[in-house]
C-alpha cells in the first residue's frame, strides 16, 4: 500500500513538466519570414511605428541582427535561408558571372540562372519539404531556382518590371500568403519579400524624409500582415519573423569625400585585369591576369586609406568570405561614406550597402511574434545565420548542416524542448525527493505508532496485573 501510494506521487509530480515536445513536433507550428529589404536596426527611431513597436509588446525585439558579409542582397537572403555563410553556400553576389566569356547578370535575370543558386546547399523549403512539410515563397531571393530537381510547393516571382514600392501589391501578396497558401492550402512555411525600404534608402538616402515614410507604409503593412493573420485563424498556430539582409549607409561625394577611382591609382591598369566586378557600390572583386597578381595587389594596397585591399587568402576569418571557388583572388571594400569606381565616378545613390558587416548601418531589424515567442522581450544582438535553426526548431524539422546555433535565438523561445526536458528531469528529481521525504514521515509515524501502542499495553497489562505480578514482571526481565 505504501508504494502503491508513492508511485502515485512520483507520477503526479513528474507530469507537471507537460505538455512535452509542445511546439517541435513536426506541422504542429507554421513559420512566416518576413524580409523587408535594407530595413537597418534603427529605422524605427525617428518614425512613429505603432505596429511594429505593438509587435515587439506581443512577441520579441532584437536590438539589432548581423548579416554576414558580403552585406548584399541575395547573398545575405540565401543565408537566411540556409543558415551558412556566404562562403559556404556560394550564391556570392546579387550577380551571375562567368570569367571565361566575361558575361554579367544583374540582380533579376540572377535569379533564373539555376546553377548560380542550386550549387550543393538546400534552402529550408527543399529541407521541410522532403521532411513532410509544406513549404512557399513569394518574391525571395532564390525562389525561381530549383534546388536538386525540386522546388516549394508553390511559389511566385515577381514580374521583370515589378514596381517594388506598391503598397496595393503588398497587401495582394500579404492576402495570397495568409488567406490562400497558410490559410487554404495549410502551407507550413513560407518566405515573403519586400523589395522597400532599400530602393528609397538607395535613392534619397537613409536620412530622408522619403526613407521615413517608406517605414511608415512598412508599419502599416506588419499591422495588416497581423489583422490578417488573426482574420484567418492563423494566430495560434502562426509565428511571424520580421527581418532584412543589410542595413544602408550614406554615400558623400561632390568634394565631401576623396572619391576612390581605381584607374586613377598610380601603378594600377585595367589592362592588367581579366575580370572584375566592380561600380558596384562600396564592394569588388579582381581576377588578374596571369601573372598579374601581385603587380595589381601592390598598386591598390595601401593607395587610399578608405580602400581595403585583400588577397583571398588573407581576408579576416571573422568575414567568412574567401573559401570559395567562386571568390575572384583580390577583394576590395571600402569604408562607410564611400563607394569603389572602376575607370570612372558613375554611381549615383546617396545611401550604399555591401560595407563591413560590423559598421553598425549594416545591421538589419529583428522582430518575432507568434505562439511559441515571449511576450515583450528584447534581446542582444545576434548573426543571421542563428535564424534557420531557429525556424527548423519551430518546425520541428532536422536542419541541414549550417553555421548557425539554436543557443544563439532560443532563449527568446517560451520553452524549448530541452527546456521541458529538464523540466522533466527536476520534476523527476523532485518527485524522488518528495517520495523519500514522505516515505520517512511514514516510517517515523509507524514508529512513534508502535512505541505509543507499546506503551499502552504496557500501561494497561500493568493496570490489570494481578497481586505480586510486579514480581513476575521483574522476573522476565530477568
Ligand atoms: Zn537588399
Amino acid at each position: 500500500m505504501l508504494w502503491t501510494v508513492s508511485l502515485c506521487l512520483l507520477l503526479a509530480v513528474s507530469s507537471s513538466g507537460v505538455p512535452l515536445d509542445r511546439y517541435s513536433t513536426k506541422g504542429q507550428h507554421k513559420v512566416l519570414l518576413i524580409s523587408f529589404d535594407g530595413f537597418r536596426w534603427d529605422y524605427d527611431r525617428d518614425v512613429d511605428t505603432p505596429n511594429l513597436d505593438r509587435m515587439a509588446k506581443d512577441g520579441v525585439k532584437a536590438r539589432y541582427v548581423t548579416p554576414p558579409y558580403l552585406t548584399i542582397t541575395s547573398p545575405t537572403h540565401f543565408t537566411l535561408l540556409t543558415g551558412r555563410y556566404i562562403e559556404n553556400h556560394g550564391v556570392i553576389h546579387n550577380m551571375w558571372f562567368n570569367i571565361t566569356t566575361s558575361e554579367k547578370l544583374p540582380y533579376y535575370a540572377t535569379q533564373f540562372k539555376n546553377e548560380w543558386w542550386d550549387n550543393g546547399t538546400l534552402p529550408i523549403w527543399i529541407t521541410a519539404q522532403r521532411q513532410g512539410l509544406r513549404a512557399g515563397s513569394l518574391h525571395f531571393p532564390g525562389t525561381q531556382s530549383t534546388y536538386q530537381g525540386e522546388t516549394q510547393t508553390v511559389k511566385d516571382v515577381e514580374p521583370r518590371f515589378y514596381d517594388y514600392k506598391n503598397e496595393t501589391k503588398w497587401r495582394e501578396n500579404v492576402e495570397k500568403v495568409m488567406g490562400t497558401w497558410f490559410s487554404e492550402m495549410d502551407l507550413d512555411f513560407v518566405s515573403l519579400y519586400f523589395g522597400e525600404p532599400d530602393g528609397t534608402g538607395h535613392k534619397y538616402g537613409p536620412d530622408s524624409p522619403e526613407r521615413r515614410e517608406m517605414v511608415k507604409q512598412v508599419d502599416r503593412t506588419v499591422g495588416f500582415i497581423r489583422s490578417l493573420a488573426e482574420r484567418n485563424g492563423l494566430a495560434d498556430s502562426l509565428n511571424i519573423i520580421i527581418t532584412a539582409d543589410h542595413g544602408m549607409s550614406n554615400v558623400y561625394r561632390n568634394g565631401l569625400v576623396k572619391e576612390i577611382t581605381l584607374s586613377r591609382i598610380p601603378g594600377f591598369s585595367f589592362r592588367d585585369i581579366a575580370f572584375h566586378l566592380v561600380d558596384f557600390g562600396p564592394s569588388g572583386m579582381l581576377l588578374p591576369k596571369e601573372g598579374m597578381l601581385d603587380k595589381v595587389y601592390n598598386a591598390l594596397k595601401g593607395a587610399n586609406p578608405h580602400l581595403h585591399v585583400f588577397k583571398k587568402e588573407e581576408m579576416p576569418e571573422r568575414l567568412h568570405f574567401a573559401n570559395n571557388n567562386r571568390i575572384l583572388p583580390i577583394i576590395l571594400f571600402s569604408d562607410p561614406g564611400y563607394v569603389i569606381n572602376g575607370f570612372l565616378p558613375v554611381q549615383f545613390n546617396t545611401g550604399e550597402h555591401g560595407f563591413d558587416n560590423e559598421e553598425m548601418d549594416m545591421k538589419p531589424f529583428f522582430r518575432a511574434v507568434g505562439p511559441v515567442f515571449q511576450k515583450n522581450l528584447e534581446v542582444g544582438p545576434f548573426e543571421t545565420v542563428n535564424i534557420y535553426p531557429l525556424m527548423c526548431h519551430i518546425l520541428g524539422i532536422k536542419p541541414d548542416p549550417n553555421d548557425g546555433h539554436l543557443d544563439a535565438t532560443k532563449h527568446m523561445l517560451i520553452s524549448t524542448t530541452e527546456d521541458l526536458r529538464q523540466d522533466i528531469k527536476s520534476n523527476i528529481f523532485v518527485g524522488l525527493a518528495a517520495v523519500a521525504g514522505f516515505l520517512v514521515v511514514v516510517f517515523i509515524a509507524l514508529v512513534s505508532f508502535n512505541a505509543f501502542k507499546k506503551e499502552t499495553n504496557d500501561r494497561s497489562s500493568e493496570k490489570s496485573l494481578p497481586p505480586g505480578g510486579k514480581e513476575e514482571t521483574h522476573q522476565t526481565a530477568l
